[in-house]
């Protein structure tokens, strides 16, 4: 925690800081997936599907985690589908003794059953990805045969009535052309269960899909979103980064806000959506010097134009830029808290 704070204050001081000073780690436990969702795509248009499956046994991945978690109290294990990788049991075991302050893991929920008493002692946030609810589309998108969206949402259940659950549930969807007329619904499946729902739009590459910008449609869903949240609503973001997201507005990146490790340990420099590798964490375990080693190769970080906008990024270029709006979320996170301990629809 003390570990975030510091870096927190680093990168509000400056923006060119001289080590990596990362808020959040993502590690992409394996690239291997059985889905076919149809944007899935890495920030150079390819799916992550395609990419060489390289996964390592689960002792190698656990001392990467242990590299990784002396420069960061935050974790997300994602791929890829986690699930897909051989020894992940044994990696979810070992999670807890590394003593991270928060491990977020991402799923498409079809394998996960079996894995959940591990999960309950491992993970603070488990996030599922939950596009539509019309079972036809859900199962074409998913593209892993008829009754995949029954069986996820069966195991979603699984999860959230799990004795003495310790994990918060957040289900995740992107919004492309061909669902916006879904996701009030899954807005309001999170909301009768008391899940968390998060929001993203599609982006081809790193760029918003063109067909959303200026979209009636998706500016009407972070509208509804905004309102939601503004009530007490379990909302992912604060108001000003679901306002970013309606507007597809442009912001300044910090790109080493994020450490982003492939599954042999590779990390991207200046960020994941690049592509372009600094160096290997089992070969250098000092990060300081794999970012020396990446400004070196690939220069200094980039001021992009407007893209991007997926969580970490933009929910930390937001953190850095408008601090405030990190009290305006507390503030309403502490409204909500006294308004269901009142009983009270409003006050
Ligand atoms: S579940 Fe994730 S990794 Fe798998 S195809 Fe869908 S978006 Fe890609
Ligand atoms: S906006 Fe940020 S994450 Fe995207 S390419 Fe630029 S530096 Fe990387």
């Amino acid at each position: 925690m003390w570990r975030s704070v510091r870096n927190y204050l680093i990168h509000f001081i400056t923006r060119k800081p001289v080590g990596w000073h990362p808020l959040l780690a993502v590690y992409y436990l394996t690239y291997a997936c059985d889905f076919r969702c149809p944007y899935c795509s890495d920030g150079n248009h390819v799916p992550y599907y395609r990419l060489p499956r390289a996964d390592l046994p689960a002792a190698e991945v656990l001392e990467l985690l242990r590299t990784i978690r002396r420069y960061c109290d935050y974790l997300v294990i994602t791929g890829g589908e986690p699930f897909n990788h051989a020894a992940c049991g044994q990696v979810l075991r070992g999670l807890p003794s590394l003593g991270f302050d928060g491990i977020v893991l991402t799923t498409n929920g079809y394998a996960i059953k079996p894995y959940l008493p591990l999960i309950n002692k491992a993970v603070r946030y488990l996030v599922f990805s939950i596009d539509t609810l019309n079972h036809d589309k859900a199962d074409r998108w998913f593209g892993a045969g008829a009754g995949t969206l029954k069986k996820v949402l069966h195991n979603i259940h699984s999860a959230a009535t799990w004795p003495r659950r310790a994990y918060e549930i957040i289900i995740s969807a992107v919004a492309t052309p061909d669902n916006l007329d879904d996701l009030r619904a899954v807005h309001r499946y999170c909301r009768e269960r008391g899940f968390r729902f998060a929001l993203a739009p599609q982006l081809l590459g790193v760029k918003p899909h063109p067909a959303l910008a200026q979209n009636s449609a998706y500016r009407q869903i972070f509208d509804d979103l905004l309102t939601a949240k503004r009530r007490g609503e379990a909302i992912n973001g604060t108001v000003r980064y679901l306002q970013h997201m309606r507007d597809l507005a442009c912001f300044a990146c910090r790109p080493s806000t994020v450490l982003a490790v492939a599954p042999q340990g590779d990390v991207f420099y200046p960020c994941l959506e690049r592509g372009t590798i600094a160096g290997n964490l089992r070969r250098t375990a000092d990060l300081h010097l794999l970012r020396i080693q990446g400004k070196r190769s690939f220069g200094p970080e980039p001021r992009c134009d407007n893209r991007c906008h997926s969580a970490c990024a933009l929910s930390f270029a937001l953190m850095l830029d408008q601090p405030l709006s990190l009290a305006h979320e507390a503030y309403l996170s502490v409204r909500a808290f006294c308004k269901s301990r009142r009983g009270r629809h409003d006050f």
